[in-house]
């Protein structure tokens, strides 16, 4: 069963913040190596969306399933929607890779160490394994040369890839991206973007958040519209772009191209 369970299943997901509804149901099941490109305006509920995946956020209420496997939600005295179970949470955000808009790389250790530290310290893996590796990955994304550098020696675009080398030795089933490319200088964009299209046509599953139309349009095989919490346009790439149903949609493309 669990084999032919989909990657990620995200079932009326709701989230507010006080008196801000942010997500107001959402919905999302990702199967083995789709790739769902996840857009919409700013404020629209895109990185709270992937915060409640790997329960950087818990949801107020809705149901996830990671391979099958539903995390456990319970309610507190005051009726407060909380994980029964920490371990369990602990488990399944280390099945998930996630990569911010701003690296988040820790600066004192090289981007050989930052890479190797979670594989090591959290998943107890041989150190002289994971950094050989550790240094395959470097060498995918580019970086290899940079593995005994601190991220302060490396462009934007360099701290991206190693914050993506970071998320990939984890080995994770799903990979979060939230506007990986946002904070980047234009002429560093493509080398972050050629590495996520390469991850893409290995078959991995991916969820990307991202301003980046047309290699959304390119790389996706589903794309999601997200309006004031809502998905108000959801589909293939070709459809989306193509002749989206929705005018909102139409109108979040145009002023986007
Ligand atoms: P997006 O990523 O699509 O720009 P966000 O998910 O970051 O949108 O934010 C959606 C809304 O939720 C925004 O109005 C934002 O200010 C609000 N929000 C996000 N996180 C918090 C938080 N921790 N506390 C209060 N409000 C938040
Ligand atoms: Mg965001």
């Amino acid at each position: 069963m669990a084999q032919t369970a989909p990657a990620l299943v995200v079932e009326d997901i709701h989230k507010a913040f006080g008196p801000l509804e942010v997500l107001k149901g959402v919905s999302l099941s990702a199967a083995e190596g789709d790739v769902i490109a996840l857009i919409g305006a700013s404020g629209s509920g895109k990185s709270t969306l992937l915060r409640c995946i790997n329960l950087l956020e818990i949801p107020d209420s809705g149901r996830i399933r990671l391979r099958g496997e539903p995390l456990e939600m319970t309610r507190d005295r005051r009726g407060q929607s909380r994980p029964a179970n920490w371990r369990q949470v602990d488990r399944i955000r280390s099945r998930l890779g996630m990569v911010f808009q701003s690296f988040n790389l820790w600066t004192h250790m090289t981007v050989l160490q930052n890479v190797i530290e979670a594989p090591v310290h959290v998943l107890g893996k041989p150190k002289r394994e994971v950094s050989e590796q550790a240094m395959a990955l470097l060498e995918k994304v580019g970086i290899a040369d940079k593995a005994s550098a601190y991220p302060a020696h490396l462009s934007g675009g360099q701290q991206q890839r190693a914050a993506i080398a970071r998320a990939l030795a984890m080995e994770p089933e799903v990979m979060l991206f939230d506007e990986p490319t946002s904070a980047l200088d234009p002429e560093l964009v493509g080398d972050v973007l050629r590495v996520m299209r390469q991850l893409a046509e290995e078959g991995r599953t991916m969820i990307i958040v991202t301003h980046e139309m047309g290699f959304a349009r390119e790389v996706s095989s589903e794309v999601i519209y997200l309006h004031q919490g809502r998905i108000e346009e959801q589909g293939p790439p070709e459809q989306v772009f193509g002749s989206p149903r929705s005018e909102r949609c139409r109108q979040f493309l145009a002023s986007h191209l």
